[in-house]
C-alpha cells in the first residue's frame, strides 16, 4: 500500500521530503557513523542540530532576541501545568474558554491559583471565538490565557483578545507555523510540535525572558522550571533529541518554500477548497461560524450520527484516513495542516461530491 492521503488531527502527516531527508540520514548521519537516534546529546555534532533548529525557528517567526526559545518534553499537556506554575506572582489568572484544550488548561491551572474564566463558547458547544475586545481582565491578573486554534472544535482567533495591558500566552499546537505571528503581542506562545510540525514528545516554548523567574515558591520541581531550560540551552538533561532534529529539518524545508507568508497563503487557498464544498453542500455542512473557521481543524457534519458513520467508513477505503470527528463534537474531522499537499484537499472534495451525488 501507498501512502494515504492521512486528515489527522495528530500525530499527523509529515511532508513527504523531510521523511526522506531523514531515511537518507537515518543510518549515517552526516559521516559520524551513526543515527542522530544514538548520538550522546552533549556532542558536538547534535549540538549543532539544535541550534541550527532554534536559529532556522527564530528567522521563520522573526522572534526577537528577549524571547527565549525552549524545547522541552511532556507534550502541549505539560505546560498547562508549568504556566501557571511558572507564572504565579498574586495567583490570579484569567482564561478564555473557547474549547476542549483551553478548558483543560483552565482546569489544570485550579490547582495553583483562582481562576476566572473573562469569556466562554461553552453556550454554542465551542462553534464560535466570543466578542475579546472589552473583557472583564482582572487587575491583579498574572495572565490572560487563550487556546488560539481548538484543534477539536475547529475555531480561530482571527484577533487577539485586548488583554489591557496583562501578559498573553497561547496556545498555539495546531496552528503552530501555519502562518505569520508577531511574537512581540505575547508573553508566551507554545504548542506541542506533533499537529503542524514533528513527531510528538516536544513542545516548543517561545517566552518573553522577563518572565523566566527564579524566586518560584521553593516546592516547584527543577524540571517544571523555564529557568531550568533556559539556564541549560534546553538539555538539562537529555532532550528529545529525534523530535528537535526532526523540527530543525521541517523549519528549513518551511524556509525553503517561501516561510510563513507562503504557508499562510497556501493554508488558505486549501482550506477555501474545503470550506466552499461545505457551503454548497446539501449533504455535508461545516459546524462552525464562518468568520472564525480554522484554516488547520475542519469539522463537519452530515444530518445523523449514522450517516457520519457511513461517510468515514467510506473515505478510508478510498484512501482518506483519520476523518472521524472527536466524540464531543461528532461527525467529521479533517486536519488539513502545512504537510497535507492540496491535492490530498482536491481529492477529499471530489471523493465527498460524488458520495453526495451518489447518497442524495
Ligand atoms: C493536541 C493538543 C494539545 C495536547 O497536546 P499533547 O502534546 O498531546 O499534550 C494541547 N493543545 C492543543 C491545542 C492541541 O491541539
Amino acid at each position: 500500500m501507498g501512502r494515504v492521503y492521512n486528515f489527522s488531527a495528530g500525530p499527523a502527516m509529515m511532508p513527504l521530503p523531510v521523511l526522506k531527508e531523514i531515511q537518507e540520514e537515518l543510518l549515517d548521519y552526516k559521516g559520524s557513523g551513526m543515527s542522530v537516534m544514538e548520538m550522546s546529546h552533549r556532542s558536538k555534532v547534535y549540538q549543532t542540530i539544535i541550534d541550527e533548529a532554534e536559529a532556522d525557528l527564530r528567522d521563520l517567526m522573526g522572534i526577537p532576541d528577549n524571547y527565549k526559545v525552549l524545547f522541552i518534553q511532556g507534550g502541549a499537556t505539560l505546560q498547562f501545568s508549568m504556566i501557571p506554575m511558572n507564572l504565579c506572582k498574586n495567583g490570579v489568572f484569567d482564561y478564555i474558554v473557547t474549547g476542549a484544550w483551553s478548558k483543560k488548561a483552565m482546569t489544570e491551572a485550579k490547582k495553583f491559583g483562582k481562576v476566572n474564566v473573562i469569556a466562554s463558547s461553552e453556550d454554542k458547544n465551542y462553534s464560535y471565538i466570543p466578542d475579546c475586545s472589552d473583557l472583564p481582565v482582572d487587575d491583579d491578573a498574572d495572565y490572560v490565557y487563550i487556546c488560539e486554534n481548538e484543534t477539536i472544535h475547529g475555531t480561530t482567533f482571527q484577533k487577539l483578545p485586548n488583554t489591557k495591558g496583562k501578559i498573553l500566552v497561547s496556545d498555539q499546537s495546531s496552528m503552530f507555523l501555519s502562518k505569520p505571528c508577531n511574537v512581540s503581542d505575547y508573553g508566551i506562545i507554545y504548542g506541542g510540535v506533533q499537529k503542524n510540525v514533528g513527531p510528538a514528545g516536544l513542545s516548543i516554548v517561545i517566552i518573553r525572558e522577563d518572565l523566566i523567574r527564579e524566586d518560584l515558591k521553593p516546592d516547584v520541581p527543577v524540571y517544571l522550571r523555564y529557568s531550568t531550560h533556559a539556564s541549560n540551552g534546553s538539555m538539562y538533561n537529555t532532550p528529545n533529541c529525534w523530535a528537535i532534529y526532526v523540527c530543525g529539518k521541517v523549519f528549513k524545508y518551511l524556509k525553503s518554500l517561501g516561510g510563513l507568508e507562503k504557508m499562510n497563503e497556501i493554508n488558505k487557498k486549501k482550506a477555501a477548497i474545503l470550506y466552499d464544498f461545505l457551503d454548497n453542500s446539501k449533504y455535508f455542512k461545516g459546524t462552525v461560524e464562518k468568520e472564525f473557521r480554522s484554516l488547520m481543524n475542519v469539522p463537519f457534519v452530515t444530518e445523523s450520527a449514522e450517516k457520519d458513520a457511513e461517510v468515514v467508513a467510506a473515505t478510508k477505503a478510498a484512501g482518506f484516513d483519520n476523518l472521524k470527528g472527536h466524540k464531543s463534537v461528532g461527525g467529521l474531522r479533517a486536519s488539513i495542516y502545512n504537510a497535507m499537499p492540496i491535492e490530498g484537499v482536491e481529492a477529499l472534495v471530489d471523493f465527498l461530491k460524488k458520495y453526495e451525488e451518489e447518497h442524495r
